[in-house]
């Protein structure tokens, strides 16, 4: 290869170019680079990091690998969402809508899934959540349709022991247009409509927020 280049030589390449050269001479494999692929298409994973994990899985036993496909299959065919909160739960619903012991009268509004993880760590929230999926976004074309807004309301109509519903969304532009939007939406029923404080700078996420801190957040929110 490098003869059919005579103006190449070896010190001209940089590291990158070896690297490149190396990697391709290697996969020999349809296998190996099909895995590769699939892996690349995982976010913020391009073709070196995908090539990297295809070639540690190689030097992993079976048994690993094995374990890893049946987690990923069990993922998509087990792993379902509540009709109720639209949480990710293996049960229908899931198990904090079913548990006895939440308190029937808040409900938690949060953005995506994982902030109810969050919330929960903090053991500060005693309700119930519902997972609107989203924000409100027209940059991504994302309008109140396309969240769990309808599910909602439905939910806080029908439910006559729901007297509390706490918006706990991002403290961006996206999460507070949202937060105006449920609060307009919820004065045509019998709620009282809080959110929780932040107590930090605008524009920090959910998910980098300490315990203590939202657990303070929880202690002190405010009426919208
Ligand atoms: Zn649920």
């Amino acid at each position: 290869m490098l003869n059919e280049k005579p103006h190449l030589t070896l010190k001209h390449l940089t590291l990158k170019h070896l690297t490149f050269n190396i990697i391709n001479v290697q996969i020999t494999s349809e296998y190996l680079e099909r895995a590769i692929e699939q892996l690349a298409k995982l976010p913020g994973t391009g073709r070196k990091s995908a090539q990297r994990i295809a070639i540690y899985l190689l030097k992993q036993n079976d048994d690993y690998a094995q374990k890893l496909a049946q987690a990923i299959v069990d993922l998509k065919e087990k792993v379902t969402r509540c009709s109720i909160c639209g949480n990710v739960s293996d049960s229908d619903p899931c198990k904090i809508c079913d548990n006895p012991k939440r308190d029937p009268s808040a409900i938690c509004v949060v953005e995506e899934f994982n902030d109810v993880y969050i919330i929960e760590k903090s053991n500060e929230f005693r309700g119930r959540y519902h997972v609107l999926g989203g924000v409100i976004s027209p940059m991504d074309n994302i309008g109140p349709d396309k969240l769990r807004i309808q599910e909602l309301l439905k939910r806080v109509g029908e439910d006559d022991q729901i007297n509390e519903v706490i918006l706990a969304l991002n403290p961006d532009a996206e999460g507070e247009a949202t937060s105006y939007y449920i609060n307009k939406l919820m004065k045509e029923y019998d709620v009282s409509v809080t959110r929780i404080a932040y107590g930090i700078p605008m524009g920090t996420e959910l998910e980098f927020i300490d315990e203590a801190t939202l657990s303070r957040a929880f202690a002190s929110r405010n009426s919208f």
